[in-house]
């Protein structure tokens, strides 16, 4: 494919005072700024991808735009102190910003989060930029950047993106779950590839080899011509294995979730070939919108998937933010590092409300089926008694509301922090099951960031002390008849299903695109044999050996 250069839109305000002379045109200019805010506005709420809540936000940008006050504020600037028109509005729309995060009302507060975007929208118009052009694409790409947030992943038009390629990220990232979820080849924490490619130049993404070929001859370019033709056809051929119970040479049955990321028809396509949703990672909600989104709009999403999948479980997760997922719209403290910061349940904690809502649609939600309440970044007993605390003000709450709810609703965690995993004995008497959360797991047992490239080779999601460490929680679990699932991207992994069935996992979630791939390898197991190779696996010293180990046993 060709290459579409991604360049993040980056405000460069100078803070320049203008010549008196220049304040008319400034004026003129400024003007039509506004002008072309309100059309952008006004098409994207005539547009039908948005929902009621979404074009009410986008309605109350064109009250701000419109707002005279304001703009007589930023005329004022720009005529008498000589600011920079960009300089004026940022001025301008700072000193509101801070009028209104001082505001003890939660709901007016949040409104600060819409001044800014309706001034990042002036000031990128004023530098004649356009909207997120993955928003806008028209034709197919190859999406080249230096790194790819997961909300401009979520924002992509992904039918026209044929791969992706970035200069960090790794393999368990956000973004490179999302692309994996999507079926969009991607090769992640290739140094230096937006300064040795070109918009518009023509190259091939291996990414089963992770290779990115640059240069490419004609001999080179039929080859890959023919590799992908064969690949696609892999794919479709691996569809037959869909339908299939999954379960073991020997009839052991195995459960097979899937996770998800919203309630859109095409995350849930594959629905009645799955034991329900092992995962649902609800932050993706949060990030694909302007402002948080409510508790009528969240109860909706929730009741559509949990009556689709009718007595089935479906595992909710709670807000996971932080690490490498943000909220555009909600300023949290910088912090030097995140994925041991203020992350997930820790800054739920510190922002009750927002919990608090997203549990109120939970419980609700649950009525309409078999709803399960999960916790992410659990990191102690202190933190899951917290977390059931809250569940239960907020069930008090709805009762003396009159609200109907469900008050039997599992809760569990998201075992993904050591210390956790260590306490897993005290850890299972406490909740009703827990999912072992790998892509974490393996970052804090083996300290490697999960999206630096330049420690990739650290993170071994192969090595023997992941194994070691799930045995102890699967065995505790086992004890208490708890169930306990892996959700983590090992979960997808048919070599590491293999292992971990082996271990006494039986309950898996994954990415749609690896539904298919876990059934195949199921079906031709024996639980015998998975047990002896989790057994020598146990005994292993090094990633490399178990990896070479499992080759040897699976060679497929
Ligand atoms: C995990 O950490 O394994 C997990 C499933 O959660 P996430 O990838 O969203 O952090
Ligand atoms: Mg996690």
């Amino acid at each position: 494919g060709r290459v579409f250069q991604y360049q993040p839109y980056q405000p460069e305000i100078r803070h320049e005072t203008i010549a008196k002379a220049q304040a008319d045109s400034c004026m003129e200019k400024y003007k039509c700024v506004l002008f072309q805010a309100e059309e952008e506005l006004k098409q994207l709420i005539e547009g039908s991808e948005l929902d009621e809540e979404e074009k009410k936000i986008f309605q109350a940008h064109i009250d701000i735009v419109q707002d005279e006050e304001m703009s007589r504020e930023i005329e004022d600037e720009i005529r008498d102190n000589l600011l920079s028109p960009q300089w004026a509005i940022q001025e301008v729309y700072e000193r509101y910003i801070q009028i209104i995060s001082k505001a003890k009302n939660a709901l007016i507060r949040e409104r600060a989060a819409d001044l800014k975007d309706v001034c990042q929208r002036l000031i990128r118009l004023w530098d004649g930029g356009h909207e997120n052009p993955l928003s806008s694409l028209a034709g197919d790409v190859i999406v080249v950047a230096q790194d790819l947030l997961p909300s401009d992943t979520a924002a992509m038009k992904t039918e026209y993106v044929k791969a992706i390629v970035t200069e960090v990220g790794g393999y368990t990232s956000h973004m490179a779950i999302l692309a994996r979820n999507y079926g969009i080849p991607a090769v992640l924490g290739v140094a230096d590839i937006m300064k040795n490619t070109e918009n518009g130049q023509k190259i091939a993404v291996d990414a089963k080899d992770g290779k990115v070929i640059t240069h490419l001859t004609v001999d080179q370019e039929k080859q890959y011509q023919v590799m992908r033709e064969e690949y696609l056809k892999k794919i479709s051929d691996m569809r037959q294995y869909l339908p299939l119970v999954p379960e073991t040479l020997d009839k052991t049955r195995i459960e097979v979730c899937l996770n998800i990321g919203s309630a859109d028809k095409s995350e849930l396509e594959l629905e009645s070939y799955t034991d329900g949703v092992g995962l649902f990672r609800t932050e993706f909600l949060y990030m694909s919108k302007k402002a948080l989104p409510e508790e009528e709009e969240q109860f909706r999403v929730y009741k559509k998937i949990v009556t689709m999948y009718g007595e089935r479980p479906v595992i909710i997760r709670t807000l996971d933010i932080g690490g490498d997922k943000k909220l555009d719209y909600l300023e949290l403290p910088r912090e030097d590092n995140p994925f041991l910061g203020l992350r997930a349940l820790r800054l739920c904690f510190e922002m009750k409300p927002i919990f608090k809502t997203q549990l109120r649609a939970l419980l609700r939600a649950a009525v309409y089926g078999n709803l399960w309440i999960m916790f992410p970044m659990v990191g102690s007993i202190g933190d899951i008694r917290f977390a059931k605390q809250i569940v239960e003000e907020v069930k008090e709450e709805l009762r003396e509301e009159n609200i109907s709810c469900r008050t039997d609703v599992k809760v569990g965690i998201m075992i993904e922090i050591p210390s956790i995993a260590l306490m897993a004995d005290i850890a299972a008497s406490e909740v009703d099951f827990a999912s072992i959360g790998t892509n974490d797991l393996c970052q804090y047992l083996m300290a490697v960031d999960r999206l630096n490239p330049s420690v990739a080779k650290y993170y071994q999601s192969f090595h023997p002390a992941m194994f070691r460490l799930i045995r102890q929680i699967v065995e505790e679990f086992g004890k208490q008849k708890k169930p306990v699932s892996v959700c983590g991207e090992m979960g997808g992994n048919p070599q590491a299903v293999a292992l971990l069935a082996g271990l006494g996992v039986r309950k898996f979630s994954m990415n749609a695109s690896s539904l298919a791939s876990v059934k195949k390898m199921l079906s031709q197991m024996d639980i015998c044999k998975a047990e002896r190779m989790a057994r020598t696996v146990l005994e292993l010293s090094t990633a490399v050996q178990v990896e070479e180990y499992i080759k040897s046993e699976l060679p497929d």
